[in-house]
């Protein structure tokens, strides 16, 4: 399809979109900490319904449904995710019971107290968590879960440079015990929360990106959204490797009161 006729934002938003789909997660996780977490949810049956937001090309949906009886609703803005989730569900022979949607986390299509449990894996930042667990606490049933992955910080103190960098680019990142706060405070039993391993970031996200911008730089070698794309996330990496002893991403679970 020609790009000719399309506006620059559309150009580059789809081309995000296509660096993304190219790799098999959109965010730091394991399946292992996926299963960890889901260990903590004790509802399910196959009558429950499990909403996951900001489910991208539904990594972690699968691993979910492969493990419960539940049904799966995937919600994402990208429609080029939500093909792949739904290709995805119909390969592993889940389209029963797994279906992806294009929609937004700001705006969700569910009735009141419709959901059991509430998945978000590296997604609820693009409203925020506090704004997330409060304005999603509605369509849970009483007794039903949140679990949802944060960017969190370690300890109190931090260098400047990672310090600076992360106000700059999500300045809701807090400690573990505000955050766990926060939970409780909207109205949830804090039930735990578990920093993700290394290997979520290193050999889960940030590894399978070496070929995946190899190829995509060869395929736009001139494409100054697609080298500001690729600098930016080389850059994060590096902060990552640097300082990765004082924030990472930690797995929150509320039970609804
Ligand atoms: N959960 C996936 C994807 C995480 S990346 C994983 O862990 O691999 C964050 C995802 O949030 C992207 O797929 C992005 O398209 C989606 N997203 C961003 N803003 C959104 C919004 N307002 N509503 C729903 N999804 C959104």
């Amino acid at each position: 399809m020609s790009n000719e006729n399309k506006n620059i934002h559309e150009f580059d938003f789809n081309l995000i979109c296509e660096y993304f789909s190219s790799i098999e997660r959109q965010g730091p996780g394991s399946p292992e900490s996926t299963l960890k977490a889901l260990g903590f949810i004790d509802n399910l049956s196959n009558q429950s319904v499990i909403a996951d937001l900001g489910c991208g090309t539904g990594g972690q949906t699968m691993v979910l449904a492969q493990h419960t009886t539940a049904k799966l609703v995937g919600l994402d803005l990208f429609p080029g995710f939500i093909d792949r989730f739904n290709e995805n569900a119909a390969i592993l022979n889940l389209q029963d019971r797994v279906k992806g949607i294009v929609g937004s986390m700001d705006e969700l299509p569910f009735q009141a107290e419709e959901l059991d449990l509430i998945w978000s894996e590296g997604a609820i930042y693009n409203i925020g968590f506090e704004r997330g667990i409060n304005e999603w606490l509605k369509f849970l049933k009483t007794g039903g879960y949140i679990a949802v992955t944060e960017a969190s910080w370690f300890t109190d103190e931090r260098p400047a440079e990672i310090n600076d960098f992360w106000n700059e680019a999500y300045p809701e990142i807090d400690t573990i015990p505000i955050k766990m706060g926060q939970l409780q405070k909207a109205g949830y039993i804090p039930v735990a929360a578990f920093c993700l391993s290394e290997y979520c970031w290193t050999k889960n996200f940030y590894e399978p990106q070496v070929e995946a911008q190899k190829v995509f730089l060869q395929k736009y070698p001139d494409n100054q959204t697609a080298k500001e794309l690729i600098t930016n996330l080389r850059f994060e990496e590096e902060m990552y490797q640097q300082y990765k002893d004082y924030y990472g991403y930690v797995f929150y679970i509320g039970k609804k009161l």
